[in-house]
């Protein structure tokens, strides 16, 4: 199968683009091609969007929801098949797979709601005969730039609030995972989504994404990505003054402390470590333990490992599938090579499974834990985004708290502790957008904002009701109905 772009409601494949291969990771067979698509291919689908967005805007909320609904309806139906291209395409197991549509599903109806609330706020004016209110405007044509692992949950919590709030989008997913990109823009198509309202351009970052970037009738860019990338997006984007949100990298810890349910804590921390291999950006890659307990739960963890199965995804008995590319395996085992350099002890895994089948034609890496880490090593500072975690002792919550705190991303933490006291202290002083308390450190919920603090983004959050912040404008608007000229703070004895 050929994908082509989808372009004001018509699926558009341009003459001499190249085309490249799309790969299942868990076994290397080749999925379908994928167009190239340059500067050219954006500006068609810019002007397709701009033109759409001035009607799209017309359209009353509750009626531009209506089309959410069905939207959800349509993934809710074909949910199983969606979730099977996913885990072909990702390498994700398929019940992750299957929760991650489920994210689709949820953010389509919780979106649609939204259609009849858009809340804005009515206040007393200071003047007499005078209406004071704020509205929520739409800003134009939205630019989303997403990543490979989570190829459709992310996009709808970046498209569905935006175009229920009176936006058209340009959407160019990852190259990596372009099949549920165009899945999605068949069901844009089969609800009947006016043209140009929605519209997906297959193509890589440099060529596709910085064009949209670029663009000027692209007033916002909603970018999930790498920090690396997010750097370069945000600077392009503050010199063509684009509003640009970013949610980048993290390096979350869990911390289990010395009254911690140590059998809660181990399945937390296995599920948040190695589910999706490691490649969730709220992967945990550290685990911050008290003294106390970092012995019985290393034993715990290292038991623990030998219950998970590695394998194609698409095996209900397999719990950890492969990793995305060749790239990323070489990556994390360079991370891990820099852990042995540094003298972490590796307790368990560690090894590329390249040899027997089916790994000898997928990319899998073994779940690998280190222990005895220090704090400033780069292997406890950097995202790894893999399956590897590192265990890092402390000796109080006071120095979990630090421990934690101390890299530059603030994406997710979590705390494993009975105690109300160091819970409630934890959850005020963690410096992270995302905190859990006695479970791992994945597991967003929809309608709450979902982002991080310091290098994890730049204050925008999608999901939720914060979500819309990022597509819309603030409108004030003032009713005189005094027939006379009133000027506020002037004007203020009647
Ligand atoms: P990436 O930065 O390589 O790519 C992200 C997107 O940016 C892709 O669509 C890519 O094609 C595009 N891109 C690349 N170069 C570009 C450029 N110069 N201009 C414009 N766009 C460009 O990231 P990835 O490898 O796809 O995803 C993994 C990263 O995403 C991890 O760091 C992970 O933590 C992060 N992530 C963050 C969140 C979050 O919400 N905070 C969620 C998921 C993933």
């Amino acid at each position: 199968m050929q994908l082509k772009n989808y372009i004001d409601g018509k699926w558009i494949s341009t003459e001499g683009l190249q085309y490249i291969p799309v790969v299942n990771p868990a076994n290397g067979e080749k999925l379908a091609t994928v167009p190239l698509s340059t500067k050219s291919e954006v500006d068609q689908a810019v002007v397709a969007a701009k033109k759409a967005q001035k009607q799209w805007a017309l359209v009353p909320a509750p009626k531009r929801a209506e089309f959410l609904y069905e939207i959800g309806f349509k993934l809710k139906e074909k949910k199983e098949h969606l979730a099977r291209i996913l885990t072909k395409e990702m390498g994700k197991v398929i019940e992750e797979a299957r929760g991650e549509v489920q994210e689709g599903i949820d953010m389509a109806f919780y979106m649609a709601g939204e259609g009849r609330r858009l809340f804005g706020e009515t206040t007393p004016s200071e003047l007499a005969d005078k209406f004071a209110m704020s509205v929520r405007a739409p800003i134009g044509v939205v630019g989303l730039i997403t990543p490979w692992n989570f190829p459709i949950a992310i996009a709808t919590w970046k498209s569905f609030p935006a175009i229920i709030a009176g936006n058209t989008v340009v959407w160019k997913p990852s190259i990596e995972t372009p099949l549920m990109a165009y899945e999605m823009a068949k069901i844009f198509e089969e609800v009947g989504l006016p043209n140009g309202v929605a519209n997906v351009v297959f193509g890589t970052g440099p060529n596709v994404g910085s064009a949209m970037v670029e663009h000027p009738d692209v007033k916002v860019i909603s970018f999930t990505g790498s920090n690396a990338t997010g750097s370069k997006v945000a600077e392009l984007g503050g010199k063509h003054l684009k509003k640009v949100s970013l949610e980048m990298g993290g390096k979350n810890a869990v911390i289990v402390m010395d009254d911690a349910n140590l059998q809660l804590a181990v399945e937390g921390i296995i599920w948040s470590a190695f589910g999706t291999a490691g490649q969730r950006c709220t992967a945990c890659s550290r685990v911050i333990v008290h003294k106390d307990v970092k012995n019985d739960l290393e034993e715990m963890l290292v038991s623990a490992l030998s219950s998970l199965t590695i394998g194609d995804g698409l095996d209900p008995t397999v719990k950890v599938g492969p990793v995305i590319n060749k790239a990323a395996l070489e990556k994390i085992n360079h991370y891990v090579q820099i852990g042995k350099r540094e003298g972490a002890t590796l307790l368990a895994g560690g090894k590329t499974l390249t040899t027997t089948p089916p790994f000898d034609k997928g990319f899998y890496f073994e779940p690998t834990i280190f222990t005895n880490v220090k704090n400033e090593m780069i292997i406890a500072q950097e995202e790894i985004f893999g399956p590897v975690v590192s265990i890092i002792e402390v000796a109080s919550l006071e120095e979990a708290i630090e421990v934690n705190n101390s890299v530059k991303f603030g994406l997710s933490s979590s705390i494993f502790s009975q105690d109300v006291n160091k819970i409630f202290k934890a959850q005020r002083d963690l410096d992270t957008g995302i905190v859990y308390v006695n479970a791992g450190t994945t597991g967003a919920e929809i309608h709450l904002p979902f982002g991080g603090t310091k290098g994890t983004g730049n204050g925008h959050r999608d999901s939720g009701q914060a979500a819309l912040d990022v597509y819309t404008e603030w409108k004030s608007i003032y009713v005189d109905y005094s027939g006379k000229l009133q000027r506020a703070q002037i004007d203020t004895e009647n």
